[in-house]
């Protein structure tokens, strides 16, 4: 039951669909509080603030399974990729899953189960963590233009340019030779 975005607490916001009591063709809404646990990316923790939010469920049971939509909104906050000051992002998201088999209990050979169901038990804090790694932007950075770390002496850029010099270009370095030889 892990996807590779981090560990998974035994307090997570779960659903027992068998509970919603559907019959085929039937919909449900809840609203419910979702645990977010923290998101492993690249080794460093990241955390949701706050680590519970309102959420939205809807469920709609059909012949083949149910059709399952989360939404939710979250900051996630952590290090930044380019310097590891702080970095933080907003965003609403809706997550659409379709789980194979429902009430009718008949999982064909060519449907997937989702990883996030035990049982009856689906597991929504798992499945909104990731939909969340899934939609964060390619960079989380402190600031858009944030400078980074120098490669050379590792000093914050966005304080101001270290003394580092960037490495000499060779051929520049034969025309010096040539200049100063002449
Ligand atoms: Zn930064
Ligand atoms: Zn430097």
């Amino acid at each position: 039951m892990e996807r590779g975005f981090g560990s998974m607490p035994a307090e997570n916001t779960t659903f027992d669909l068998s509970a919603a009591g559907l019959e085929t063709g039937a919909s449900a809404e809840f609203e419910l509080e979702l645990l977010l646990p923290p998101l492993q990316l690249a080794g460093r923790e990241y955390r949701f603030v706050p680590d519970r939010v309102k959420a939205r469920l809807s469920l709609v049971l059909l012949e083949a399974g149910y059709a399952v939509s989360l939404s939710f909104s979250f900051l996630l906050t952590g290090p930044g990729w380019r310097c590891l000051g702080p970095a933080e992002v907003a965003l609403e998201v809706t997550a659409e899953e379709f789980i194979a088999g429902g009430a009718m209990g008949d999982a064909g050979d060519e449907e997937i189960p989702t990883p996030y169901l035990d049982g009856n038990l689906l597991d929504l804090s798992a499945w909104a963590r990731d939909v969340a790694a899934e939609n964060l932007p390619a960079k989380l950075l402190c600031r858009q233009d944030c400078r980074g770390l120098c490669s050379q002496c590792g000093a914050d850029l966005n304080a101001g340019q270290c003394d580092c010099r960037p490495p000499a270009d060779p051929r520049w370095e034969k025309l010096r030779q040539w200049r100063d030889e002449g």
